[in-house]
C-alpha cells in the first residue's frame, strides 16, 4: 500500500504517492525544511498509508479473462482461415 505525506497546517500533500515509507518521510523532511524552517508544524503533519488506486496497482481490470478469451478466439480464427 502506498504512502503519502500530509501537512495539516499548510493543507498540502505529497505531489505523488510513494511505495516506500522512507520516500514519504523524505517528503516530510523536505516540506518541513522548506516551509517550517525544519520544524514540525504546529497543526501537525505525518505520513499515512493510503489505499492504492485501482490503476497502477499491478491488478488487471475485472473481466480480463473474457478479454483474453476474445483475443485468443480472434487469433485462432485468423490462423484457421489460411
Ligand atoms: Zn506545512
Amino acid at each position: 500500500m502506498p504512502y503519502e505525506y500530509e501537512c495539516h497546517q499548510c493543507e498540502v500533500r505529497s505531489p505523488r504517492r510513494h511505495d516506500q515509507r522512507a520516500q514519504a518521510d523524505a517528503d516530510q523532511d523536505e516540506h518541513r525544511a522548506a516551509a517550517h524552517g525544519g520544524l514540525a508544524p504546529a497543526a501537525g503533519d505525518g505520513v499515512r498509508r493510503v489505499h492504492a488506486e485501482s490503476r497502477g496497482d499491478g491488478r488487471l481490470p475485472a473481466g480480463w479473462p473474457w478479454a483474453l478469451a476474445f483475443f485468443l478466439a480472434l487469433l485462432l480464427a485468423n490462423c484457421w482461415g489460411r
